[in-house]
């Protein structure tokens, strides 16, 4: 997953880059609008955090300009600014969110995760099941299977599975798991993650040549096709 970061604060860049890589996103990162445009058009990305305020051009200039050269990756713009006057004026050239600084990190990547998933919510209609390898999750009825043998999971196994399933190959921190599968207000402090990380690698891994649930030392866990 590829994200444009369009900055020229230097510590902003060191913050921002060091979060998003350890969430598993690839970070290129343009210091002007000029260098921004240019990559913009040139490559490939999954979504742009486009400050507003650059030393060669307006934040709202380079995105107006992209999206007159038909450039529709989600823009998520930064700006010191928070009138509504200026989220009107950021929202009419073509962003797709608006973030305030100062912001707190978790903000900002439940954000680009709202883009990133809008996005391919439209590309592709959510799909009842998920794969990897053969392993398979079906959410609508709960069911889990590995190649022909099903796989009994509490909620919980099945929550952390589904979660797993829908970041194939991205290795997911604790500090994340514990967010998005027990919640804001879990205890950051409790091994809770491990232990369930240990139960669900016993019930698709166990009796398996390939396994499918890797622990990244010091980052956390992913789970990953064989091969990838
Ligand atoms: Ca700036």
């Amino acid at each position: 997953m590829d994200i444009l970061l369009v900055e020229d604060d230097e510590r902003i860049v060191q913050f921002l880059r060091r979060g998003l890589r350890t969430e598993g996103y690839r970070i290129e990162v343009a210091a002007t609008g000029q260098e921004a445009m240019a990559l913009g058009l040139s490559e490939e990305f999954q979504l742009i955090i486009l400050d507003l305020g650059l030393p060669d051009l307006n934040g709202l200039e380079v995105c107006e300009w992209l999206r007159s050269r038909r450039v529709e990756t989600p823009i998520l713009m930064l700006t010191a600014m928070d009138t509504v006057q200026d989220k009107v004026v950021g929202l009419r050239s073509g962003a797709d969110d608006y973030l305030t600084k100062p912001f707190a990190f978790e903000e900002l990547l439940a954000r680009i995760e709202t883009l990133l998933r809008r996005r391919g919510g439209e590309a592709k209609p959510e799909s009842k099941e998920l794969r990897i390898a053969d392993l398979v999750l079906n959410r609508e009825t709960h069911e889990v299977r590995r190649g022909a043998q099903p796989i009994e999971l509490t909620p919980k196994e099945f929550a952390l599975l589904e979660y797993f399933m829908e970041a194939p190959g991205k290795v997911l921190s604790r500090t994340r798991i514990l967010e998005q599968v027990w919640g804001y207000n879990a205890d950051p402090l409790t091994n809770v993650v491990d232990v369930y990380v240990r139960q669900l690698r016993r019930k698709i891994d166990d009796g398996h040549e390939e396994k499918l649930l890797k622990t990244v030392r010091g980052y956390g866990y992913k789970l990953d096709a064989p091969s990838g």
